[in-house]
This record gives C-alpha cells, sequence and structure tokens, in this order.
C-alpha cells in the first residue's frame, strides 16, 4: 500500500477530501506508478464517464497493480469502449419510474430522492453512469413538489436519499431536507444510501450524528462497499459511530468480475464488516449498464459463489442475492 501524507491532511475535513481528486490519467499513472502502456488504454473511457479517485482511497490502493480490487472498481479501461446489444443506459428503468424530477418511486411503501449529483467517487460499474443528472437536481422547488408529492401518497412509509450521493451535502442542507420531509407524518423511516463513509470516512461528522439520532424518524443507513480492503481503521472508526447513532446499519455490494467474484472474497468482506457494526445487506447482480458488460457474472455463476458462501458464514452475514428488473415490485431474489 501506498503511504500518502494527503490523506493525513484530509483526515478531519471531508469537503477538501471531497474536492482533492484525481481526475486525468496522467495524474492517476503518476500516482500510482502505472507504466506508460497501462495508462494509455484509460484516456479513452474518460471521455465517456469522467475518471474521479479521491486522494484518500490512494492508501487503500496497491502500487502498480491493475488487478487490484478497490482500483479496479475505479479504473478506465479500454473494455469500456465496446457496446453490447443486451447492455443499456438506462438498465433499471429509473427514468419510467420518476414521477417528478429528483425523485424515484418504484415500490409501495418507500420511494428514492436523487438527493446530490455529486459522488466522491466514480465506480466505473455504476449502473446510474449514463444518468441525467442535470434534469434531476434538487432544487427548492422541485423541493417543495417532491414534498407535495409525498403527502399525496401516504402508502409511502419510508424515503431513501440517494444519488449521486446524499452524504455529498454538507451538514445544514441535508438538515434542512430531512426537517422538511419529517413535516410529513405518515414516512416513518429515513434511510440513506451512501458510499461516502467508506470512500471519505471523515464524512461522519459529530453533526451528522446529531442530526441522525436527533431526527424523528427511524434511521438506516445503507453503506456501498465491495471489498475488505476498502476498509481501513477509520472507515471501521466511522462505522462503529454511525453504527451508535442509528437503528440499522446495512451494507450493499454489487458482484463484481475479478473484483469480489469468489466465496472466499465475499467471506472475508462480511466478517470486515461485522467487526464495524455493518450487516450484510444486499450483494446486487451487476445491472447491464452499457459500457460496463466486462464486470458482468451470470446469474448462475452467482448464485453459486453465493451457495459457497453460505457455507462459509453464518446466517446473518449472508447477503441476499438479488436483482432488479425494471417494472417488478420489488427487487427480484436470484435462486
Ligand atoms: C432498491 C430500491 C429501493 C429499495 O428497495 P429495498 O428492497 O427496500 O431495499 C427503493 N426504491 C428504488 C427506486 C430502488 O431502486
Ligand atoms: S458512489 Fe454509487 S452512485 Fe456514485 S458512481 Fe459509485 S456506484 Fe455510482
Amino acid at each position: 500500500m501506498i503511504p500518502r501524507t494527503a490523506t493525513l491532511l484530509h483526515k478531519n475535513d471531508w469537503k477538501s477530501a471531497l474536492r482533492n481528486t484525481i481526475n486525468t490519467p496522467q495524474q492517476l499513472a503518476q500516482a500510482i506508478s502505472l507504466s506508460q502502456e497501462a495508462y494509455k488504454g484509460l484516456m479513452h473511457a474518460t471521455e465517456l464517464f469522467p475518471l474521479k479517485i479521491p486522494i484518500s482511497v490512494l492508501s487503500r490502493i496497491q502500487e502498480n497493480h491493475l488487478d487490484d480490487p478497490v482500483l479496479r472498481q475505479y479504473l478506465p479501461t479500454e473494455k469500456e469502449m465496446q457496446e453490447h446489444p443486451d447492455y443499456q443506459i438506462d438498465p433499471v428503468g429509473d427514468l419510467n419510474a420518476s414521477p417528478l424530477p429528483g425523485i424515484i418511486h418504484k415500490y409501495q411503501s418507500r420511494a428514492l430522492i436523487i438527493t446530490s449529483q455529486v459522488c466522491a467517487v466514480h465506480c466505473r460499474y455504476c449502473f446510474r453512469r449514463h444518468f441525467p443528472y442535470q434534469d434531476m437536481q434538487l432544487t427548492s422547488k422541485h423541493q417543495e413538489k417532491i414534498i407535495a408529492y409525498l403527502r399525496e401518497n401516504p402508502a409511502l412509509n419510508e424515503i431513501i436519499l440517494s444519488g449521486g450521493d446524499p452524504l455529498s451535502l454538507d451538514d445544514e442542507k441535508l438538515y434542512e431536507l430531512i426537517q422538511a420531509l419529517e413535516s410529513v407524518s405518515h414516512i416513518k423511516t429515513l434511510r440513506i444510501h451512501s458510499r461516502l463513509p467508506i470512500v471519505i470516512p471523515s464524512r461522519v461528522t459529530d453533526r451528522l450524528l446529531d442530526i441522525l439520532k436527533n431526527s424523528r424518524f427511524k434511521t438506516v443507513m445503507v453503506l456501498h462497499c465491495n471489498h475488505a480492503n476498502e476498509i481501513d481503521e477509520d472507515v471501521e472508526s466511522a462505522c462503529l459511530k454511525l453504527k451508535q447513532h442509528t437503528d440499522a446499519l446495512l451494507n450493499q455490494s454489487v458482484l463484481l468480475r475479478s473484483i469480489n467474484d469468489s466465496a472466499d472474497v465475499l467471506a472475508e468482506l462480511s466478517y470486515r464488516l461485522f467487526d464495524c457494526g455493518v450487516i450484510p445487506y444486499y450483494l446486487h447482480l451487476f445491472d447491464k449498464v452499457q459500457n460496463a458488460a466486462h464486470f458482468d457474472i451470470s446469474a448462475k455463476q452467482a448464485t453459486i459463489i453465493v451457495d459457497n458462501l453460505r457455507k462459509k458464514l453464518p446466517g446473518y452475514l449472508v447477503p441476499k442475492l438479488v436483482t432488479e428488473i425494471a417494472g417488478e415490485p420489488c427487487k427480484t431474489p436470484v435462486e
């Protein structure tokens, strides 16, 4: 692993950690000592989906090692240039399920707000890599309309803040949004889907913890982590704090080729999460998003991996293997 003084600088300042990113193949090649040959392959793919890696994750990536399971999640490659007919721009049908800009409402009791357009890191396999965030901005006008929509839909009892990454908003913006949501009396649970506590653990500020603790909502935090190497001591202590200030702390992963497609790797992840107070929730089959087919693992292979995982772990550490099928009323179990 690479020692990074920059990581120390950002230990307590998440906003500068969020800004301090690698955005060009040249910067990345230099930061992790990639060979000239390796780095040439990165150029084209960054035009499809920009490269973004916060300096703060470099300490969790091995130097000049293209197979590193953390790096692979963020590394643009020539393979992204291949288009496949079975892969789509909006593989999960988000846009057909958006009654208003900024909200996706697919399931009976819960709806999802696109809270932010910004992510701390760009994951190459992201099913929202083609998402038209510019049409989904949560302006104050949109926010008012969303609150009105929620009032008119009493079957909704849970709101999910998603994105982009909702924790890329600062604490006061988040607080305002949560207060507005609290005014809708039939909403009982607030869920936050975020990768930030994994990527930039200093995001878990005392103020954020207070906001969660003092909300009238039941609070659920769902993290996104795919490999045990993503969890260092700082991530662990951030998670343990979140655990104390929320009603449930869960993790979702995506099953990704050459990153976590083995029962051993997934078992290690589950145990590492459990050390941090986090319970594995979902293991998603890759959503068939265009330009990322090389990450895909078939449903058949996935079930074999999870059958093996079940033999290694106590039941409560085995994530549910699911897939999202556009138009279905819930995630679909893969069996
Ligand atoms: C995945 C998802 C949810 C949450 O589903 P759960 O099974 O409750 O975790 C809600 N809304 C949308 C649009 C989703 O994609
Ligand atoms: S953090 Fe989540 S939404 Fe953002 S690029 Fe990664 S997978 Fe996509």
